[in-house]
């Protein structure tokens, strides 16, 4: 058992001092509010939210940052330089590379991440001798770094709607059938801090003739799949089937409490009302969103239809829970000519809660049964100094994160990662996967 004293909490949306929470093997059993601090107690100073949900990463991407601004261009001429990092990854590099982002994500404030991954096999398509080396390595990444990791295991059987084949730079990552996709799935093993969940990559990529089947392997598990990020895919959809991407997912009875959408920019009325009548998550990644020029999508429609909103960083251009919470925020102020679109009681929520939810966790509550997953951020800070304490953390950045618990496991201690020097640790790791340009 390891109890935690906090100097100031937000619990259910109220600003509380002396928070005492008691935890053992990793999930809260018991939280004392007006406590005084044992002497044992782990103290975290400053004001400590529920642990942060990173509902959406390809931590490959991250080899990316900063090197695609060049010379312009769309999310499709982006994919192209996406392809060739996938290209270069192999267990080991892989693990290195995964380790350090991991780290990365963890200084930065995120507790759990949903690691969407798609490269399966080797290079010229052929399967690893292991079948699953690549998903080990990276369950493995999040297991030595403390991380709390759901591996989304993705299908991806084509290269565009109506059956096109794989283009070259797609053949590792394709399991050919959804039945050796789920057997190679399903030969992966994790311990305490390591969930599975399932992923339908995209339109593009699954035919949804197929998407009952990957339902029916996948009862229980959390359901991703990428829907609508840009208009190509809706068109591509309705020129192919007639349907819009989440048309063809309701089709198929996938949209319920377990599935999350991810993007979810351009969708009609009736997609919005399908997966607010569902019950279902969608997961904005505002950073990447605006990155790729994407768009803004129909966040406040969502939440008013009964989604349940979450966030994610996705292409790891920037590794900041809170500023994915601000974009989530902005953005709609920015396409509606309003403030105040989301309560920060929401954002929240969106931050925290629905975000373990929509992994498979239950977390992100200072409640007895919740997993044990906090963040200290720093109220003093040129960034945070000043702010009422209810909103000081929407005006904060990941630089002000100075502890980071994970199952009861302080990770984080004077806003350095245990593990190491987290820049040096990602300069090695990517250095393997890129040629310097
Ligand atoms: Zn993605």
């Amino acid at each position: 058992m390891n109890a935690f004293w906090c100097e100031t909490a937000i619990i259910t949306g109220r600003v509380r001092d002396s928070v005492r929470i008691e935890e053992t093997d990793g999930v809260i059993t018991a939280v004392q509010i007006g406590a005084e601090a044992d002497a044992a107690d782990v103290r975290l100073p400053g004001l400590v939210l529920p642990g942060l949900a990173n509902g959406h990463s390809h931590a490959f991407h991250r080899a990316l940052r900063g090197r695609t601004h060049a010379d312009g261009g769309t999310f499709w001429t982006w994919r192209e330089q996406m392809y060739r990092v996938a290209a270069a990854l192999d267990p080991a590099n892989y693990f290195e590379l995964a380790s350090a982002v991991f780290a990365e994500m963890l200084q930065a404030g995120y507790t759990a991440v949903g690691e969407f991954h798609y490269v399966h096999r080797m290079p010229d398509g052929t399967p690893y001798p292991d079948g699953a080396e690549l998903e080990r390595a990276i369950v493995a990444a999040a297991q030595s770094v403390g991380l709390r990791l759901t591996l989304l295991d993705s299908l991806y059987l084509g290269g565009g709607v109506g059956g096109h084949g794989l283009e070259p730079a797609q053949r590792r990552f394709s399991d050919r059938s959804v039945e050796g996709w789920a057997q190679r799935r399903d030969s992966v093993h994790g311990g305490p801090l390591i969930r599975f969940g399932a992923a339908i990559h995209s339109v593009r990529a699954v035919p949804p003739a197929l998407f009952a089947e990957v339902g029916a392997t996948s009862r229980g598990m959390p359901l991703h799949a990428h829907v609508s990020e840009q208009p190509a895919e809706n068109a591509a959809a309705l020129a192919a089937t007639g349907r819009t991407p989440t048309e063809l997912f309701a089709d198929a009875g996938l949209l319920g409490a377990d599935f999350t959408a991810i993007h979810g920019t351009h969708l009609t009325t009736t997609d919005v009302a399908l997966l607010g009548d569902a019950g279902a998550a969608v997961c904005f990644t505002p950073t990447t969103e605006r990155d790729l020029a994407d768009g803004i999508g129909p966040a406040r429609a969502l939440a008013d239809a009964g989604a349940r909103l979450s966030l994610g960083s996705d292409q790891n251009a920037v590794i900041d829970p809170f500023e994915e919470v601000r974009g989530l925020e902005m953005n709609e102020r920015l396409a509606s000519g309003e403030r105040g679109r989301f309560t920060p009681a929401e954002l929240l929520a969106a931050a925290s809660a629905n975000g373990y939810r929509s992994l498979g966790w239950d977390g992100g509550r200072f409640e007895v049964g919740s997993v044990c997953d906090l963040v200290s951020v720093d109220t003093a800070t040129p960034r945070t100094a000043g702010s009422a304490p209810d909103q000081l953390w929407l005006a904060a950045t990941s630089a002000d994160v100075t502890a980071v618990v994970v199952a009861g496991v302080l990770r984080v201690e004077g806003g350095q990662y245990a593990g190491g020097d987290v820049g040096a640790l990602l300069r090695q790791a990517i250095a393997k996967v890129t040629t310097t340009p």
